[in-house]
């Protein structure tokens, strides 16, 4: 009789180093890779920033941290998971991190992430690649309104 059958599979955990506390953990393979203990604060953290904006509709970066407490590094490291996304017309966007275009969350612009899985054989998560915005915003940080 099989009687772990709703046990975790263990051969199917890695070993992962947390993103937040740099311990080892077993990751499942779903998820963020946080381990139990930091996954709870982190819940926690999530919940409050969302539950702010939720509130407040888009709101800046600054008010943000104040208001919620959450760290401006946290907040960055939910852009990168595809947590939360910069709103269009925005003067400040995430770089991918291959070509350096402006995304409004993820880690990678969707050509990047397509060129990264076909011919670098790099998995790329989806929640890592970002849609770029309507309209891109080049080189230095630059009013909207100029040049347009
Ligand atoms: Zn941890
Ligand atoms: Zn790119």
């Amino acid at each position: 009789m099989e009687d772990r059958l709703f046990s975790p599979n263990e051969k199917t955990g890695q070993l992962k180093t947390c993103k937040r506390c740099k311990k080892a953990f077993t990751y499942y393979g779903y998820g963020y890779e946080y381990c139990p203990m930091c996954k709870e604060i982190d819940t926690e953290n999530f919940q409050k920033v969302k539950e702010y904006i939720y509130e407040h509709g888009i709101s800046k970066l600054i008010d943000v941290v104040e208001a919620t407490g959450v760290e401006e590094k946290t907040i960055t490291t939910y852009l990168k998971e595809g947590r939360l996304e910069i709103p269009e017309g925005s003067t400040y966007y995430l770089r991918c991190e291959r070509c350096g275009a402006s995304i409004c969350s993820g880690r990678f612009c969707q050509p990047c992430a397509t060129v990264l899985v076909k011919e670098f054989n790099t998995s790329v998560a989806y929640n890592e690649i970002g849609n770029k915005p309507m309209k891109e915003v080049t080189g230095k940080m630059r009013y909207l309104d100029s040049n347009s």
